[in-house]
């Protein structure tokens, strides 16, 4: 039999290596009949249509019983729920039966062409990404109708790794029980449902494969998935396997050996102190962040619980989620940071205007301006949760002093509110500032006077220091976090905090890279906020290094002229320095 090994690159959803048979959730092309009714066989038909949905909401009914009580899985099962319900395709569907008289399957496909497209013309992907629930949903129904079993994952063998064109909450739910080694989806992006779930269930995950794969593979066939690099082998050579096999129980003996050191200090051996907190979108999270060691959540991004919905969280609910996070962290605290929406974060709960250059428009503290009554709701909701645990609040995207000074006035007017209501909240709730853009960090020594703390968001003030948009694939090789002009900023803000008594972090994607973090303690930061599993590496690698050499490395690097060189000389000296921590982490050649 001849081999069909290939190699294939799709998006990172869920890290971690899986290799094991393949397992395709091959699912057939329906072909749905067409035929007309004669007048007497349109109620009938009507009939049927509702017994298939009842049959399948029965089926479903039968997969949440098995879910946890609640959780991420539960709730996007439920949406899936509610799709079922939704009168628009159960009553579309009956009235196409009845005018066009015309079979129900036919007529329950053509209703929903019609509300896919409605989900199309949606701006906000998340919303459009919903439609594929919708598709699978009805096809569920259509396979009520005619008589199918539906495909799915409650056979799947234990160790497979599942390829698919897409999976639903249904099939995802079906797979919570560690069966699955790993996962490949022909379709989806990051905010994907199985991304979402696959990062909080920690599977690994590589989504957006490439279309035609389902099809491609045979049951059996050995995948190997890197859902760190993104990368999927299928049916590759021994070799290959032995290497990323070799690879997984590396990266396990390592992290079995890291988490070890959790719940030691974060402290290098001449005891200097470094806090390593999590970044966290989704209360899912918070539990992991603690196996992995954080020591707080040092940014909670309260943009997600705008973009999963069509309508604006009010008050009470956003209030009852910062009291969750607050109370699940204690006794850490949590950085809450207000509405980041715009740029590539989109919801359709507002109508956003069209913009040239979103990036460089109405985002974050600038939306807020636009919009202060959605600003207060949360401030209000904020300083009432900050009374239930330690919570702190970040200012996004500010670029000027009139921007925090409008939005310190908007919360010194809530706590007057809610003082003269006589509702609690911590009166020292701390405010911090993200230095996001180039103007906040060349004025950082006007704006650490006025607040408690500094946290550099290096994901946008990359972007903007460098001209390089953040998720442009052409220029991604210009997005050097090491550029002498990011260093020299980090650098400036850093000692604005200092002068100013205040702390100072960094939450973007920067803090929470192994290369990077003698050269982040030698510039002086206090606090480094990152996704959690990459804690326990750094909190190893810290405690294995001095301040004193990692400040030897910061001023070689002043000397250096550019990023590629300055790149060059920090991997050199890092991959002498932990050579065992720096093989598991490459991706395979
Ligand atoms: C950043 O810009 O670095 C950051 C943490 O914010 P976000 O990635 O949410 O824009
Ligand atoms: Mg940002």
């Amino acid at each position: 039999m001849s081999r069909e090994a290939r190699e294939l690159v799709g998006l990172p959803a869920a890290s971690g290596i899986a290799i094991g048979p393949a397992y395709v959730l091959r699912r057939e092309r329906l072909v749905i009949p067409e035929f007309l009714l004669e007048p007497d066989e349109v109620e009938p038909e009507v009939a049927r249509l509702a017994a298939a949905f009842e049959q399948t909401r029965a089926r479903l009914e039968e997969i949440r019983s098995g879910l946890e009580p609640s959780g991420l899985v539960r709730e996007v099962f439920e949406a899936q729920f509610l799709f079922l319900q939704d009168r628009a395709l159960l009553s579309g569907t009956e009235r196409s039966i009845r005018e066009e008289f015309r079979n129900a399957e036919w007529a329950l496909q053509r209703q929903f062409a019609r509300i896919e497209e409605m989900f199309q013309a949606v701006s906000d992907p998340y919303i459009r990404e919903r439609s594929s629930d919708v598709r699978l949903v009805v096809r569920r129904v259509l396979e009520a109708l005619m008589g199918r079993e539906p495909e799915g994952l409650a056979n799947a063998p234990v160790g497979v790794v599942v390829v698919a064109e897409e999976l639903s909450p249904a099939d995802v739910a079906q797979i919570t029980e560690g069966r699955v080694a790993g996962l490949v989806t022909e379709a989806g992006s990051r905010t994907s449902h199985v991304a979402i779930i696959a990062r909080s269930l920690e599977i690994p995950a590589v989504v957006g494969a490439g279309v035609g794969l389902a099809r491609s593979v045979a049951d059996g066939l050995t995948v190997v998935l890197d859902g760190r690099s993104g990368r999927v082998l299928i049916d590759p050579e021994p070799d290959s396997i032995a290497e990323y096999e070799k690879r997984r129980a590396d990266q396990a003996a390592l992290l079995e050996q890291l988490l070890r050191y959790v719940h030691l200090p974060a402290e290098t051996r001449d005891g200097f102190e470094l806090r390593l907190l999590a970044n966290v979108d989704l209360m899912e999270e918070i539990p992991s962040a603690l196996r992995y060691g954080a020591q707080g959540i040092g940014l909670y991004r309260t943009e997600f619980m705008f973009m999963n919905r069509s309508d604006l969280p009010d008050e009470e609910e956003q209030f009852s989620e910062y009291r969750k996070l607050a109370e699940a962290i204690a006794p850490h605290g949590a950085v809450v940071r207000t509405l980041d929406l715009g740029g590539d974060k989109v919801t359709s709960g507002l109508s956003l205007p069209e913009e040239p250059n979103p990036a460089l428009g109405l985002r974050g503290v600038r939306f807020s301006i636009a919009h202060p009554e959605i600003f207060r709701t949360q401030l209000r909701a904020l300083c009432r949760a900050s009374a239930c645990g330690r919570l702190k609040l970040l200012l996004p995207m500010i670029s000027g002093l009139a921007e925090l000074d409008f939005a310190l006035a908007e919360l010194e007017r809530v706590r007057a509110e809610l003082s003269a209501e006589g509702t609690a909240f911590d009166p020292k709730l701390e405010v911090g500032v993200m230095i996001e853009t180039p103007a906040a960090a060349m004025i950082a020594d006007l704006i650490a006077p006025s607040v408690d703390f500094l946290s550099i968001g290096t994901n946008d003030l990359l972007q903007y220091t460098l001209a390089v948009d953040r998720a442009n694939e052409h220029v991604a090789y210009l997005y050097e976090p090491l550029h002498p002009a990011n260093l020299r900023l980090v650098q400036r803000v850093s000692q604005a905090a200092r002068r100013a008594g205040i702390s100072i972090g960094m939450c973007g994607e920067m803090a929470g890279d192994p290369l990077f973090i003698w050269v982040l303690m030698a510039l002086g930061l206090d606090e480094l906020s990152m996704t959690s599993s990459s804690i326990p590496m750094l909190k190893k690698m810290l405690r294995d290094s001095t301040l004193k050499e990692a400040r030897g490395l910061l001023w070689e690097l002043f000397e250096l002229r550019g990023a590629r060189e300055i790149h060059r000389r920090v991997e050199a000296r890092m991959m002498r320095r932990f050579p065992r921590e720096f093989e598991g982490l490459l991706p395979a050649g």
